[in-house]
């Protein structure tokens, strides 16, 4: 844990009581600080009590009395429209901040020197940050990997000056974080997403821009127009940027050039690594993700054999493209991960034969935006709610089956993959569909995938991600 120094002796408020609210309060107090805390939810509540946390309802404090005021990044800030504890507290003059920026005055206050990498973007950002993290460890450094990857970052260890932090950032963290100062920070892409919290696609660009904008060095994804002008933004302001792109050799910065990792100094190009043959890496959206995760590890003195070697032994993220197991031709993947058609996009475009799995709770539009890879597909085994409306638009053009269960579409997947004579199948579960009318979550689901697969006889597991 990173007890909250900079607060000793004072009084903050805290609002947001799960897992990450409990972890900063309990982090604020071992720092020194009077932490009164609430939530909306009482269970919340009751578990922060049991915790040894002060708590009680916001709306009857003193808030004059406060320094600041903490607040999760769960709850809202601006849209649709401010939290009550956030009226109060603006009412009041007290700042609002949130987990990342505490981190952050720790970090200035006691290791300003601990390399600091931290990455946002729309879609890569915990795969970019779990690779970060994985080649910082395997080239032997002391390496801390935390933030909306799933580990509240006041629970790292504490700041030293050969400490490397790696902090996934969504948008909300950041917008929590007015005085956040990586020493590489990564802006992958941006597309039009959470716009229910953020308001308008130029309010969202700019709180992602503030993260980068904040950084020694801003790695930015430059394929989109909104990275392309925050990265001639920062640069206008005389920033150091690097830009790094998976399909245009760049001038100036990195780029993808099939899996070539390549570093192009005024015009001049080097392969600096590859990702062929890596698994875990495949399609061009983790080429983007590998050039990001490589440009922040030579910011903070990694050499290129060291880095490359980390890319080797990857193992990936589960459910996410995850490679579950082999038998004979078929390889089985799992991309639960895929809750939208957008999302199943990089997976149907990595492979060629494809026997593919999808379904469960339609989000709008369907599988439309995906026809493009329909001749990839050998045959579709639909799932859930989604499978009549999913049927129709594959119409006669994809042969398909509606199994209706996942374990029914894995038998009848497997079974006719093992015919497939055109060399490699892919039985891939990627199904452009929320999971919630037949599983809790989409780990679930790709867990259910994964014992499925494992069930069948002669199939062999492929370790590695969890
Ligand atoms: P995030 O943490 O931003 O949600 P993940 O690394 O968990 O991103 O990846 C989630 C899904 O997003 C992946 O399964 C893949 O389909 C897609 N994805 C990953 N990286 C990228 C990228 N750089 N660009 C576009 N899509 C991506």
């Amino acid at each position: 844990m990173i007890p909250a120094m900079s607060f000793k002796g004072k009084r903050v408020a805290l609002f947001g009581l799960g897992g990450s609210g409990i972890a900063t309060a309990l982090a604020l107090k071992a720092g020194g600080a009077g932490v009164l805390a609430w939530d909306d939810n009482p269970e919340s509540v009751a578990k922060a009590a049991e915790a040894g946390i002060d708590t009680a309802d916001l709306r009857g404090a003193d808030w004059a009395g406060f320094a600041s005021f903490i607040l999760s990044p769960g709850v809202p800030l601006t849209h649709p429209k401010p939290h009550w504890s956030v009226e109060l507290a603006r009412g009041a003059g007290v700042e609002v901040i949130g987990d990342v920026e505490l981190f952050a005055r720790e970090r200035r206050a006691r290791a300003p020197s601990a390399p600091f990498i931290a990455i946002t973007g729309t879609n890569g950002k915990s795969t970019t940050t779990a690779l970060a993290a994985h080649i910082l460890q395997s080239a032997g450094r002391d390496t801390q990997m935390g933030g909306n990857i799933g580990r509240a970052v006041m629970t790292l260890d504490p700041p030293e000056n050969s400490r490397h932090y790696v902090v996934e950032c969504s948008s909300y963290q950041i917008d929590l974080a007015p005085s956040v100062d990586p020493t590489a920070g990564v802006l992958l892409n941006l597309t039009p997403d959470h716009l229910d919290r953020h308001g308008t696609m130029q309010h969202y660009a700019t709180i992602k821009e503030r993260l980068v904008a904040g950084s020694d060095t801003a790695i930015i994804g430059v394929d989109d127009i909104y990275c392309q002008q925050i990265a001639d933004r920062l640069e206008r302001a005389g920033k150091e940027v690097v830009r790094i792109s998976k399909r245009l050799p760049l001038t100036d910065g990195y780029f993808a050039d099939g899996t070539d990792l390549m570093e192009a100094v005024h015009g001049r190009y080097e392969r600096i690594g590859f990702l062929e043959g890596i698994g875990s890496l495949r399609g061009q959206h983790n080429a983007q993700n590998a050039l990001a995760a490589v440009v922040a590890c030579l910011k903070v003195g990694l050499e290129l054999g060291e880095i490359q070697s980390g890319l080797e032994s990857f193992p990936g993220l589960a459910h996410r493209m995850e490679q579950v197991a082999r038998k004979d031709n078929v390889l089985f993947v799992n991309d639960s991960k895929a809750t939208n058609a957008d999302a199943a996009a990089p997976a149907l475009s990595s492979f060629p034969r494809i026997y593919w799995i999808a379904g469960g709770l339609a989000k709008e539009g369907g599988i439309e935006p995906l026809r493009s890879f329909f001749p990839r597909i050998a045959k579709a085994y639909l799932i859930g709610e989604a499978a009549p409306a999913f049927s129709a638009t594959l119409g006669e053009t994809v042969p398909y089956e509606i199994s209706g269960t996942l374990a029914a579409a894995v038998e009848h997947a497997a079974a006719e993959a093992a015919q497939d004579e055109s060399g490699e199948a892919v039985v891939l579960l990627s199904p452009a569909c929320a999971s919630f009318d037949q599983f809790k979550n989409f780990e679930i689901r790709g867990e259910a995938f994964r014992q499925a697969v494992n069930a069948i006889p002669g199939v062999k597991p492929i370790g590695g991600a969890g």
